[in-house]
Formats: structure tokens, C-alpha cells, sequence
């Protein structure tokens, strides 16, 4: 099974079109350091889609995915599903058949009053954290994080025993989902800020979540949902050397970057 990275960015993308700092021209200058929005793609026998950021479409046409079988939102906000509508076609025209979409009782009435014309396309299942589905041999458990309302991470577990987690978007961790991820696999951690941390109720540093990181003592760990430009612009060349400091295995994700898991 793969995990392909669609998008690595926090909410303003980079490079943001109003933004000139470091982070900013770094991308403009590497095709290979630009970041869209948040999301990645499970690839097993089918393909499920976490979140649906604004670029999705072109996500999508980037990696060469032709159909989507299952998708789970982690919440609503806007740069996790203002691409939402990007499956309205798909499903219309090409699929015909309802997608079976998996989220919280907030992030579906959030969908129900935003994309009410979309309601039809999908078969809504609710989650909430605790919650564990099985979708194309993976079981999928809905872990709590500090986030808007009704936001929730994912633990994935493989049935060759690989447990990975995925939360974008997160402040400190409860104490209740640190104790149930501890020493899995792989861990992929949104860390928005470098330098000041602006929301530190529901968002991390990138060092704070380096702390995390070490506390869980995941044997890989990726950082995603990286804003690069606030508080401190910091390019790719100096995060790589950042995180080469500790010995732990950090890694930043990237757009298009497959794993196994
Ligand atoms: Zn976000
Ligand atoms: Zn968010």
C-alpha cells in the first residue's frame, strides 16, 4: 500500500501570489519547492482520498488518478475542501455510482450548508474519534486532536501490522492520542510555523512538533502542511538542515512524494 503526499502547504500555498519573501522566490525559482494544499491519496486495490484541498484537480491530474473510491475529510476548513466540488463531475458524469465519504457530524453540516448541491454525490458515513472503519484492507481509526471543532487525525493500520498516522492540522496533542500512537511506524505531523507560532491553540511549530515527534518516537516521521512564510520564511535548503540535526529520522514531505506503508 502507498501514501502519495498531493499537496504539503498550509492554508496560503507556496509560493502565495501576494508573498516575495525567501520561501516564496525559493518556489517560484524550484518547480520541486512549490506546495499546494494539504491532502494525500491511499493507494491499495482502490484509491482513498484524505481531504480535498483547492488544487485537488490538479493534484489529481499531477499523479495520474483516474478514479476515487473513498474519501475521508479530517475538517472543513477551506484548505482541506475547497476542492470539493472537483468531484461533482467525476461523480455525475464519469462514476454514476455515490462516493462513500467518512467525517464528522461538524465537518458534514458544514458540507450540507457550503457544497448542499454536492449532497447527492456522496454516501455520508459519520466518524468521530475512536470511531474505526475498514476501508480496502486498511483500518482506519479517527484519533482526537485540538483543532476547530470536530476535527480528527488518522491512525492507519495495514494488514501487514504497518501503523501509520496522519494529522494535518493539530495543536498539542491530548495526552489520549500520544498514549495510542506511541512508537508506530510512520507519523506525519502538520508543522505550520517556523519561528513564532501564531495559533498555538490549534497549530504547531515546526520545533514543537519535532518535540512531539520524539515523544512519540515514531521510527520515520514526515512534516507536512507547512505554511514556509509565516511567522519566519524559512526555505526547504534550510529546513533539510534543521532536521538533519537530530538523529531521529525527520524528513519533510513534498508534493508528489510516495511512501510505502
Ligand atoms: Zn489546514
Ligand atoms: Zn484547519
Amino acid at each position: 500500500m502507498y501514501l502519495t503526499f498531493l499537496g504539503t502547504a498550509a492554508g496560503c500555498g507556496v509560493p502565495s501570489f501576494y508573498c516575495n519573501c525567501a520561501a516564496c522566490l525559493e518556489a517560484q525559482a524550484d518547480p520541486r519547492c512549490q506546495r499546494s494544499r494539504c491532502s494525500v491519496l491511499i493507494q491499495g486495490q482502490k484509491n482513498t482520498l484524505i481531504d480535498t484541498p483547492p488544487e485537488l484537480r490538479l493534484q489529481l491530474i499531477r499523479e495520474k488518478v483516474d478514479h476515487i473510491d473513498h474519501l475521508l475529510l479530517t475538517h472543513w476548513h477551506y484548505d482541506h475542501t475547497g476542492g470539493l466540488g472537483d468531484l461533482e463531475f467525476y461523480q455525475r458524469v464519469h462514476r454514476r455510482e455515490v462516493i462513500p465519504a467518512y467525517m464528522t457530524e461538524d465537518t458534514h453540516s458544514w458540507m450540507k450548508s457550503s457544497f448542499w448541491f454536492l449532497e447527492d454525490c456522496f454516501y455520508t458515513k459519520p466518524i468521530a474519534p475512536g470511531f474505526h472503519v475498514t476501508i480496502d484492507g486498511i483500518k482506519y481509526t479517527a484519533l482526537k486532536v485540538e483543532h476547530t471543532p470536530g476535527t480528527i487525525g488518522l491512525l492507519l493500520e495495514t494488514e501487514n501490522g504497518r501503523r501509520t498516522v496522519y494529522i494535518p492540522d493539530t495543536g498539542p496533542l491530548p495526552g489520549s492520542t500520544i498514549e495510542l500512537i506511541h512508537g508506530i511506524d510512520t507519523f506525519i505531523i502538520g508543522a505550520t510555523f517556523w519561528g513564532r507560532n501564531w495559533m498555538p491553540e490549534d497549530h504547531l511549530s515546526i520545533s514543537e512538533a519535532v518535540e512531539i515527534a520524539k515523544q512519540i518516537e515514531a521510527k520515520q516521521t514526515y512534516f507536512t502542511h507547512l505554511s514556509m512564510h509565516h511567522d519566519t520564511p524559512v526555505t526547504n535548503q534550510e529546513l533539510e538542515a534543521y532536521l538533519a540535526n537530530f538523529e531521529n529520522h525527520f524528513h519533510l514531505a513534498y508534493d508528489g512524494l510516495r511512501i510505502e506503508i
